[in-house]
């Protein structure tokens, strides 16, 4: 099980249930499940809901299954599958059971056929226009199918016909017989089976007919004797039917609904339909692009686990849909970066300097600390010679007041080396500064305690000769607009959301290899890009710049 890095009890309105059944004694064991459908990849807002079910399960000593409802072949894969399991994993659970809602496919067949012979359920012959011309409104209540008093010996003849492959997809539907009259319309005579031909990734062409969600899910919970079923608010006006459903197909454990907030973010879109969309589309570059709210794409991106089961317990769980600023996530891998990245020197855009009063040929090795929050981490050292790289934008040739970086004629200090004063400009026949010659006083070496003068501004830069050849990846959020309610987004995607660079960074660096964080001095964030690694042109994805004006 994972550990627990922050305190995982903070009280929520599921716990506080969860406690006093506990204590009540109407469970003895806490049984939770997370229960994705193979139709993508998961996604932030999952990440939220398996952290509850997780810990909230494993807090209490119960457990946890994760289960594939996998209900609809015609949407599933096993290529999810396996995308979901590993990203389970990689976020630190690990599932008590594994479970398929196919393999209870035969036991809620059963079930239907029981319902038929209750006289609770019919063989209805309207397609899903005419259904729904005859369900009502809110306003006003249903009519009776032309097929609901057939005969209970006609539907089971029917059913059993639907099974084999009798009639084409649309031609029939099962239907729960409750009342067309009901304020609830999810009891309005609800679907329970539907007919789709087509090959399952399971059970490959077993069946011809699949369980509606509302029938399958809460027999999967029975079955598996889940006591606390967690979904998420739009499900509230279902319960009743979930309720409906295990009371009368002679379920072996009475399991209950709660519903908590969807986790939606700003600048993103948090659906799996939505996110295929953009892969499908070539607007991402699959599933696990950086800039995708996907856990694969997060992950690639350079998040840790533990920022996100930290973000996950800060948003907590409450019983109204809101939006969370994209920013928050941010600054959890922030927090959990600051003591565990390596802290090196990386140039994304360069400019060159010649230091033109430093011997030719020679090199020196400088001290300098791994990260400066956290001594264990050791030092190493850093090559200075006479050609260096610096930011292109650390030199000014007419800078504004309060520009404490290099513009000609003044001084800079080298962070971990020497002060430079640059001497001269060299420029292209296009007026661009292509080099800069540059003068360094010997006397100001980085911890020699020079005390002469002092300058105000501190810039980094890569030895020439012991620079490595790297692309860095800069992101913005994928879409431009903060809320995305409807279905528009494709048009608000922000044409800047990625950015290639071509730089450098310090030789021999620490530890090379995917998905290696290092803070870049001055910079932020940056994790190893896994895709086609090659540690002679590393690819490195911005994780999160250095700061942020956003506040916890
Ligand atoms: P999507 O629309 O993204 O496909 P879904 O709810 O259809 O989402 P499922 O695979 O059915 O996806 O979801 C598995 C579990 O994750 C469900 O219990 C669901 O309630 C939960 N979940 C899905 N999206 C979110 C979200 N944004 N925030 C919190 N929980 C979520
Ligand atoms: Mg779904």
């Amino acid at each position: 099980m994972v550990t627990l890095d922050h305190a995982s009890t903070t009280s929520n309105f599921i716990r506080n249930i969860v406690q006093e059944d506990l204590d009540a004694g109407r469970v003895t064991e806490v049984i939770t499940r997370f229960p994705p459908e193979p139709n993508g990849y998961l996604h932030i807002g999952h990440a939220k809901s398996i952290c509850l079910n997780f810990e909230l399960a494993h807090d209490v000593g119960g457990k946890t299954h994760l289960r594939f409802d996998d209900t609809n072949p015609v949407k599933e894969d096993v290529e999810y599958v396996q995308a979901i399991e590993g990203d389970v994993r990689w976020l630190g659970f690990s599932w008590d059971d594994l479970c398929f809602a196919s393999d209870y496919f035969d036991e809620m067949y059963r079930r239907a056929v029981l319902l038929v012979q209750k006289g609770l359920a019919y063989v209805c012959d309207l397609n899903s226009q005419e259904m729904r011309e005859l369900r009502g409104t809110l306003t006003v209540p249903g009519q009776d199918s032309p097929y609901r008093n057939r005969t209970v010996h006609e539907n089971l003849d029917l059913l059993e016909r639907m099974k084999q492959g009798e009639f084409p997809d649309g031609a029939k539907v099962l239907r729960a017989k409750i009342d067309m009259a009901s304020p609830n319309l999810n009891l309005r005579d609800p679907v329970l089976y539907r007919i789709t031909h087509a090959t399952h990734h399971r059970t490959k062409d077993a069946w011809c007919i699949y369980p509606m969600y509302d029938f399958a899910h809460p027999i999967e919970d029975a079955i598996e004797g889940v006591t606390h079923s967690i979904c998420t608010l739009e499900f509230e006006d279902h319960r009743p039917l979930y309720d409906w459903i295990v009371e009368h197909c002679e379920m072996p454990s009475r399991p209950h609904q709660y519903e908590f907030a969807r986790l939606n973010m700003t600048n993103t879109v948090m659906s799996k339909r939505k996110l295929k969309q953009l892969v499908d589309e070539g607007v991402v570059d699959g599933w696990d692009d950086p800039r995708m709210p996907t856990i694969s794409g997060l992950r690639r991106r350079g998040y840790t686990p533990e920022s996100i089961r930290n973000f996950a317990r800060e948003i907590g769980v409450a019983k109204s849909n809101s939006i969370v600023d994209g920013r928050m996530l941010e600054y959890f891998v922030r927090e959990d970066l600051k003591l565990k990245a390596l802290r090196t020197m990386a140039i994304l855009r360069p400019l060159k300097v010649v230091i033109t009063n430093y011997e030719e040929g020679k090199v020196e090795w400088l001290d300098a600390e791994n990260n400066a929050e956290n001594e264990a981490m050791g030092s190493r050292k850093i090559a200075f010679s006479r050609e260096i790289y610096i930011e292109q934008d650390d030199f000014m040739e007419n800078p504004p007041p309060k520009y404490f970086r290099l513009t000609q004629g003044t001084e800079v200090r080298l962070k971990h080396a020497y002060f430079i004063r640059c001497e001269e400009v060299i420029k292209n026949d296009m007026g661009e500064v292509v080099e800069l010659h540059c003068t360094y006083d010997p006397e100001t070496k980085s911890g020699s305690g020079f005390t002469g003068r002092k300058v105000k501004g501190t810039i980094h830069f890569v030895d020439v000769q012991h620079a490595q050849p790297a692309e860095f990846r800069l992101y913005e959020p994928l879409l431009l607009d903060e809320d995305q309610k409807d279905d528009e987004f494709l048009r608000h995607i922000n044409p800047r959301s990625l950015e290639v660079l071509r730089g450098y960074v310090e030789e021999g660096l620490q530890d090379l290899q995917p998905y290696t964080k290092y803070q870049f001095f001055r910079h932020g964030y940056f994790s190893v890009d896994p895709q086609r690694f090659d540690a002679l042109h590393p690819v490195f994805n911005l994780v999160v710049p250095l700061k942020s004006s956003y506040q916890l």
